[in-house]
Formats: structure tokens, C-alpha cells, sequence
């Protein structure tokens, strides 16, 4: 008998649609595109077809693996794209001869024992325009109404940390910290049992416990000059390769050059009027947040999980911090929602489409790829 696999989609993702050569920001630049190695061997397979391919592709030979990529920089644009912004290899071959990453983007697709799930990233502009057009909660809906339970423990870890992130009455900082400490705990109780684990997990339905927590977070004092002055050092090293992104050096040029040059507590000055202004915009940073906790939290291994969850503040963290040097810089003082959006897929990219380089950024800077959640707290709850 056939297994029945439940299909289950993210709330309007049957209404993506790219814009191609009208999109600002192509996706065809400021990242390395990978190429599967089933795609490299059907174009050798069909060599006559491929020749200017083969000559813009670059092969890393790394341990015992072999990697291929197309042949660029990362901030170069793709060499396949023509100065109208369209790709060659689609002109010529068809969607279905590009590779998975450049057939998929922004699609993802995450595959379970009896369930697939079909989700977008915001690196996309255009899926962070559906985001915002959601009008309550994001969801991940089942196709056939199946809707078979989450039996795989990481889904269900997924599942509270959706939970807490939407949950009311709290402010969007204090869930993202409760639910890094929830992780963080799990880690620390890496022998516990299955029937423990699901105890702790219950724990946060509990709004009166999720209060608690927060309030022993509020009980530290943090000076909000130090915690401005060290968001201020790390986006200015985060973006340092960035800026010379062309589809990116439009949003970080100005803003860098503002931060590297004003003084820190004029910033903090103006910190606590613009965080009431950037409140209005949480319905759809977190509908955003829990896209993205569906798309990446999903491995069994805790510590993956951590650090993917970890990606996700920091990338909140980004994105609230360049749109406060935007309103500073503005006479008016006032946020633009386009700017928000902006900086949604331009952090996403910086940050969610280079894992690796931010994982090796935090242990250099850290020592440890996870953290401290008091470092956490002294640059998130200012
Ligand atoms: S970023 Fe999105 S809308 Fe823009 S070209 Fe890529 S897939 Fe299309």
C-alpha cells in the first residue's frame, strides 16, 4: 500500500509569481550559486548544447567532495543573466534545464517521513509583498486535509517555536529571546527523554511561565549606549563585503557611512521613540520570523537547530537596526514600510543565503558557533 504523504503549503505560496527583469533585486547576484550534481551531469551529457556553460563554470575539489558553481565572484551578477536581466540558459534550454538552486529559488521544499512541505524565502522581494498581504497569522496548510500530526520530535520543537513567536501580549524581542533560552535548554538536556522533552515543550503553552521568564530577562540593567554601540560594530562588520553588491550597495552605502561617522549616543537618544514606531510593522517581521523558523529549523540535530534559530535573530536584529539608521538619517523621522521590506530580503540574503560565512564570523568573533544568551539579551532587549 502506498504511504499517504500530506502536502502541506505555506500561506499563499500558490500565488508566487516572479517578475524577473522588472525585480530590483536579482536573484542572480550577491550570493555563490551552487550547482547539483545531477544537473552538472545531464550538461555533460548534453555537451554540444552546454559549451558556454561549461566555460562559466568554476569546480571546487574540497575533502572528498567536489562542488560546482557557476564562475563568479560573490558580489558579481551571474554571467548568464543579459543586460535586459533575463537568463540565457532559460532563453535557450527551457526552466527545466537550470540547476535545482536557480529552478527552485524562492521555493523550498522540506521533506519529512510522510510529509512535504512547500515554503518561500524572503530573500525574494516579491514573497515578502505576499507576506505583507497576509492579513492575520502565516500558516502552513495541508493540501488534502490530512493534516497528519508532527511525529518527528524536531517538528515538534518547530511547532512551539511557532507558538511562542505568535503568541499575544508580548513584545516581538522577549519571544525571540524565550524561545533561544527554550532551545538552549534542550541543548543543555541533551540526554532527556523523549517524554521529558515533550514536558518542557508544554511548559511554554503556558503564557503565566512565558511572563516569568521574560520578567527575569527585565531584571538585568543594560545600558543602552553599550548595547547600541555593539549592534553598531557588529552591522558594520556584517556588511563590510556587502556594500559592493550592486543590488545591495543602494540600501547599505548610506546607512554605513551614517554609522560609521555619528556618535553613538546621539543613536541612543532617538532609540526608544523609533522602537515604538518600528512596533507597528510586527505583523509582518513575525509572519516573516516564522516563514523563516519553518524553512530552517527543521534538524534533528538541536545544536543545527540553535544555530539556524540564532540566524533568524540576528537577521531581525539587522533589519531593525538599518531601518533605525534610515529614521535617523530621515528629517522626518518617520519608517517607510518599503524600507522594512527591503531590508527583510537584503538580510535574509547577507545572512540566511551564507550560513557558513556567519557561522565562521560568530565562532572568530565568539569562540563558539552558539550564542551566549546574555550576549543576546544585551543586543536584542535594549
Ligand atoms: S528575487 Fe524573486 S522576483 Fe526577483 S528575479 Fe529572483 S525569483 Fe524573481
Amino acid at each position: 500500500m502506498n504511504k499517504v504523504i500530506d502536502i502541506l503549503k505555506l500561506s499563499n505560496y500558490d500565488k508566487f509569481k516572479c517578475i524577473a527583469d522588472k525585480c530590483k533585486f536579482t536573484c542572480c547576484e550577491g550570493w555563490d550559486i551552487g550547482i547539483d550534481g545531477d544537473t552538472y551531469n545531464k550538461w555533460k551529457e548534453k555537451n554540444n548544447k552546454s559549451d558556454y556553460i561549461f566555460n562559466n563554470i568554476k569546480i571546487k575539489n574540497c575533502k572528498s567532495k567536489t562542488e560546482y558553481f557557476i564562475n563568479k565572484e560573490t558580489h558579481e551578477a551571474c554571467p548568464f543573466l543579459d543586460n535586459q536581466g533575463l537568463c540565457k540558459i532559460v532563453k535557450s534550454h527551457g526552466e527545466e534545464y537550470l540547476s535545482l538552486t536557480c529552478h527552485m529559488f524562492p521555493r523550498i521544499e522540506n521533506i519529512f517521513e510522510d510529509k512535504k512541505e512547500l515554503l518561500l524565502s524572503c530573500a525574494c522581494p516579491e514573497v515578502v509583498e505576499l507576506i505583507s498581504s497576509i492579513n492575520g497569522k502565516i500558516n502552513i496548510i495541508s493540501e488534502n486535509n490530512t493534516n497528519l500530526k508532527n511525529n518527528l520530535l524536531e517538528l515538534k520543537i518547530r511547532e512551539t517555536l511557532v507558538n511562542i513567536v505568535q503568541q499575544k501580549n508580548f513584545s516581538l524581542e522577549d519571544k525571540l529571546i524565550i524561545s533561544f533560552q527554550m532551545l538552549l535548554t534542550i541543548l543543555e538536556n541533551e540526554s532527556f527523554r523523549e517524554d521529558n522533552l515533550l514536558e518542557e515543550l508544554e511548559k511554554y503553552k503556558n503564557g503565566d511561565y512565558i511572563r516569568e521568564l521574560i520578567d527575569m530577562y527585565h531584571d538585568v540593567d543594560l545600558n543602552i549606549n553599550d548595547s547600541v554601540e555593539e549592534i553598531n560594530y557588529l552591522f558594520l562588520d556584517i556588511i563590510q563585503n556587502y556594500k559592493e553588491v550592486s543590488v545591495l550597495d543602494i540600501l547599505l552605502k548610506d546607512i554605513s557611512d551614517f554609522a560609521e561617522n555619528i556618535k553613538i549616543r546621539t543613536l541612543s537618544a532617538k532609540w526608544h521613540d523609533y522602537k515604538r514606531l518600528f512596533e507597528e510593522y510586527n505583523k509582518l517581521i513575525e509572519n516573516c520570523i516564522v516563514s523563516k523558523i519553518l524553512s530552517c529549523c527543521i534538524s534533528s540535530d538541536i545544536k543545527e537547530m540553535i544555530i539556524s534559530f540564532q540566524l533568524i535573530i540576528l537577521e531581525y536584529l539587522l533589519v531593525r537596526y538599518a531601518v533605525f539608521l534610515k529614521y535617523c538619517m530621515n528629517k522626518n523621522k518617520e519608517i517607510d514600510t518599503q524600507d522594512i521590506k527591503d531590508y527583510i530580503v537584503a538580510f535574509s540574503r547577507i545572512i540566511g543565503n551564507n550560513t557558513e560565512a556567519v557561522r565562521e564570523f560568530i565562532i572568530d568573533g565568539f569562540g563558539e558557533a552558539v550564542l551566549e544568551i546574555g550576549y543576546l539579551c544585551f543586543i536584542t532587549l535594549f
